[in-house]
């Protein structure tokens, strides 16, 4: 929650191409590639292309750009998977529930009863 950005966190390393992803979208100031280890089937991540760690660290502008293209790309989620809910989350800081150290928003399609469809 506090102190410096990590530029060798995991994050990081797939935006400099050095650990591979299953990319979703890509333009100059956002990356957006499936989760490595999903919740649910087509969880989705969405990640800034700014040495954030969490969203204290980013200007408004980036955020605002950030979710634009997190609702966007949500509803493409929702359009192809057609789940009953989908679950947008965000962790900041260890307590927080966060693991990897690059700000980043989760898309999570939820299925009916809970039901867990990888
Ligand atoms: P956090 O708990 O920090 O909000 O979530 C970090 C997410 O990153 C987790 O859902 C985890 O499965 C995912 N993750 C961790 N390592 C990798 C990786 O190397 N590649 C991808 N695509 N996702 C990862």
């Amino acid at each position: 929650l506090y102190g410096d950005y990590d530029p060798k966190n995991i994050f990081a390393k797939i935006l400099a191409g050095d650990i591979p992803c299953a990319k979703v979208y890509e333009d100059a100031r956002v990356l957006s590639f499936m989760d490595a280890f999903p919740q649910t089937r087509g969880h989705t991540l969405v990640i800034p292309k700014v040495a954030a760690r969490n969203l204290f660290d980013i200007s408004s502008e980036h955020l605002q750009n950030l979710i634009h293209h997190t609702q966007r790309i949500g509803r493409a989620v929702r359009d192809a998977l057609e789940p009953e809910g989908v679950r947008i989350a965000q962790f900041n800081g260890e307590v927080g529930g966060q693991t990897v150290f690059h700000l980043h928003f989760h898309i999570i399609p939820c299925y009916a009863n809970g039901a867990i469809k990888h």
